[in-house]
C-alpha cells in the first residue's frame, strides 16, 4: 500500500484535503463520512497505510482493538452508544478505499437497513 499512490484517507491524515475530523490520536483519525448512510456515519481510520483491510489489520490486534474502542467512544459521544461497525472487505463487498477503515453507523433509522 505505502508504495502505491496515497489513499484519499492518507491525504486527509496529511491535511492535503479537508475533512470533518471528530477525533484524532497518534494512531487513528475519525472523520464524518462524506456520503452518510445513517444519522451518524463516521469512519475510524488507522493512520498507517500498511493495512488494506480488516483482515490485514488483524495482524496488529492492539491497533484493531483501538479502532473498536474509538468507535464505541464516538458512538457514546455522538449517539446513544449503540452502533453498527462495518468493515467492507474487498471490492465485491463494497470496499472502495483500500486503506483500512471502520464505518461507525448509528441513529434511529438504522434498523431499516438491517443486514441480518
Ligand atoms: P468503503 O466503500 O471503502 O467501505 O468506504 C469508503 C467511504 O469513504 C465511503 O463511505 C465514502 O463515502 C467515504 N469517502 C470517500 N471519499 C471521501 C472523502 O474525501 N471524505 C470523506 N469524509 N469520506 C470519503
Amino acid at each position: 500500500m505505502s508504495a502505491e499512490t496515497p489513499s484519499i484517507f492518507s491525504k486527509i491524515i496529511d491535511r492535503e484535503i479537508p475533512a470533518d475530523i471528530v477525533a484524532e490520536t497518534d494512531d487513528l483519525i475519525a472523520i464524518r463520512d462524506i456520503n452518510p448512510q445513517a444519522e451518524l456515519h463516521l469512519l475510524v481510520i488507522p493512520k498507517s497505510a500498511d493495512f488494506r483491510d480488516v483482515v490485514e489489520l488483524a495482524e496488529e490486534p492492539e491497533l484493531l482493538a483501538k479502532v473498536v474502542k474509538m468507535a464505541g467512544d464516538l458512538a457514546r459521544q455522538y449517539a446513544d452508544g449503540e452502533f453498527r461497525l462495518v468493515f467492507n472487505t474487498g471490492a465485491a463487498a463494497g470496499q472502495s478505499v483500500f486503506h483500512v477503515h471502520a464505518h461507525v453507523l448509528a441513529g434511529p433509522t438504522l434498523d431499516e437497513g438491517k443486514l441480518v
